[in-house]
């Protein structure tokens, strides 16, 4: 006998769904509904890790499951897929960016195979609330920067796609073998209305 598993990364949505598009709106730490949007996130992180071999899931934000509310959630350690730990944060702000500009790899669980070379700010000062309504600040640099400030632009409706849209070479794919390859930006990226849903004509 067998039984499918219900997945939970299949709660996760993709471009072009209008949710990833919005703003999100303030939480309080301690609602009900927010802790249970918090379990739902990792939960769905988790599951989609394990259908995704190559890949690692760093971080999710609140809008990706259709909430839009300003709860992220990030991995403690993601150099270890073995550590399965989230660090949920609430009303994160950037406070300031510091450093320079540094171009690396970002994928999103919402934006389905594609990855792209984005520009981030090297470091970068965050002010938030933990789950249990404790004020944070912290100093955050290099891959964790990165991470953070992809996942806060999710909640103000901005994916990494939006910072390289019109850079021809920032493109790239997924191969079979787990390798970035470039992607045709004409054929797969120009004119893609699942990327670019509100582009005229
Ligand atoms: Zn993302």
């Amino acid at each position: 006998m067998s039984s499918k598993k219900s997945n939970s990364a299949d709660n996760i949505i993709v471009t072009p769904d209008p949710r990833l598009r919005q703003k999100s709106t303030k939480v309080k730490a301690g609602d009900p509904e927010v802790n249970q949007i918090i379990k739902e996130m990792i939960q769905a992180s988790l599951d989609w890790e394990e259908e995704h071999e190559f890949e690692l899931s760093a971080a999710l934000a609140a809008p990706q499951l259709g909430y839009n509310r300003r709860i992220i959630v990030v991995r403690e350690d993601t150099s270890d897929k073995d550590n399965n730990t989230f660090i949920p944060l609430l009303n994160p702000e950037v406070i300031k960016t510091e450093g320079k500009t540094l171009y690396d790899y970002e994928g999103c669980l919402s934006v389905p195979t594609i990855y792209g070379k984005v520009p981030r700010p090297q470091k970068a000062r965050i002010k938030a609330q933990t789950e249990d309504g404790q004020e944070v600040r912290i100093k955050v640099d290099g891959f964790l920067a990165r991470t953070i400030l992809h996942e806060i632009d999710h909640l103000n409706g901005i994916l990494f796609i939006d910072h390289i849209k019109n850079d021809e070479k920032a493109f790239y794919k997924l191969d079979d073998r787990g390798d970035l390859v470039p992607l045709d930006y004409d054929k797969c990226i120009k004119d893609n209305k699942d990327l670019w849903p509100d582009d005229e004509n």
